[in-house]
């Protein structure tokens, strides 16, 4: 029995984010927590390696403060100079960083009702006013409904877990009627949104704006795209002003959150340019056949710009289906939440794991039909 006299009130009143579960048995076909099937760029052991090899009595020394080589090789990457640019241990830090910085006003934050679970539990944490508004009957963002006074906006883009992405005129449009108010767009699965083919105007993340707005913060992370969840690096990239409220808020915390191990992994995963292209483009590929296939089997999948698909079984509840998929031990989210308790959201595999499910919902399919005859 844990005793809390000791604990601030502060403590006691938390109600901590409960991620997706990792569990440690092999064989298990997991798909519940949305990390890359794919492994990183070779390069990224390499160089983690050659610290750890050539450079092991550098680990007695701490790393570099700012991570200013890491910062560097990212700013060259998106076109913005290295002021322009964050990094912090995972996104989940730079995103408390942002709520410290920006939002601990009298002006109230707002965000989709259904978004990121972790944004009301930092709004707790840092004792920011959080008003959620509602998604659309279809899942999307109108941005007309944030029309309100507010401290700011946080909107994961594509936004989990629908996977549905907001235009960059939606952006723009909530930027400009909002110039008081700092615009967070957390583009944590941004890599994986399809640009359609032969649109020259279809850009789609908000990076390319923040030179235009200065009152728009995009971040990312390395966990998805770039397969490195278990290194925890995210970054947030806006005017430089912005950044520096992060960094001073960073240094009133923590000056080292990033150790030398990640800040040469990540940036040895950020100069393979071509590794990284593939690999999404993989996934993206994989996504599109994992939909076609759920859509064969009458399940609803939502247009998924994520690495994530959002799908909703037309016969049989989201939970029962979850918990028969558990039971051949295939990991898949359940939200048991109003409106979106009859989805799954399935994280795309490898071939051979999206194979595995597709065989065992088809089995379930199969068994259902024989129940009923
Ligand atoms: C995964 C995820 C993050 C956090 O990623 P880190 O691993 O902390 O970098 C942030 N936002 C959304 C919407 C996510 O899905």
């Amino acid at each position: 029995k844990i005793d809390t006299r000791l604990w601030s009130s502060k403590a006691r009143n938390l109600s901590p984010y409960v991620p997706g579960e990792q569990p440690q048995h092999n064989n298990l076909c997991k798909l519940n927590t949305n990390e890359n099937p794919f492994p990183p760029s070779p390069k990224v052991g390499e160089a983690i390696a050659k610290v750890l090899e050539q450079q092991a009595s550098d680990l007695r020394l701490y790393p570099a403060p700012e991570s200013d080589d890491l910062r560097a090789a990212l700013a060259k990457a998106y076109h913005l100079d290295t002021n322009q640019v964050f990094v912090g241990n995972g996104s989940d830090e730079v995103l408390a960083l942002v709520f410290a910085s920006f939002f601990m006003k009298e002006r109230p934050l707002l965000a989709p009702d259904i978004s990121y679970s972790f944004y009301p539990v930092y709004a707790q944490t840092f004792g920011v006013d959080l008003v959620q508004i509602a998604l659309e009957e279809d899942f999307s963002i109108d941005p007309d409904a944030y029309r309100q006074p507010c401290s700011g906006i946080i909107i994961a883009n594509p936004n989990a877990p629908t996977g549905l992405l907001l235009s960059l005129a939606d952006i723009r449009k909530l930027a400009s009627e909002h110039t008081n108010a700092v615009i967070v767009i957390d583009e944590a699965y941004i890599d994986f949104a399809q640009i359609k083919e032969g649109d020259v105007d279809a850009q789609v993340s908000a990076v390319s704006l923040i030179n235009e707005y200065d009152n728009i913060l995009v971040t990312q992370t390395f966990s998805k795209s770039r397969s490195l969840a278990g290194l925890r690096v995210g970054m947030a990239f806006g005017n430089a002003s912005l950044i520096e409220a992060l960094t001073r808020m960073k240094n009133s915390f923590n000056s080292f959150p990033l150790d030398k191990l990640a800040q040469a992994g990540a940036t040895a995963s950020v100069l393979d340019a071509d590794y990284f292209e593939q690999m999404r483009q993989q996934v993206i590929d994989l996504r599109q056949s994992l939909t076609a296939e759920l859509t064969a089997l009458d399940y609803n999948v939502l247009p998924s710009h994520a690495n994530f698909v959002f799908a909703r079984p037309k016969e049989g509840n989201a939970s029962a289906v979850a918990s028969a998929l558990r039971e051949q031990g295939i990991i898949v989210r359940h939200f048991n939440k109003p409106r979106i308790n009859e989805y799954l959201r399935i994280t795309v595999g490898t071939a051979e794991q999206n194979q595995r499910l597709i065989d065992a919902l088809k089995a379930l399919q199969a068994d259902a039909e024989v129940a009923t005859i």
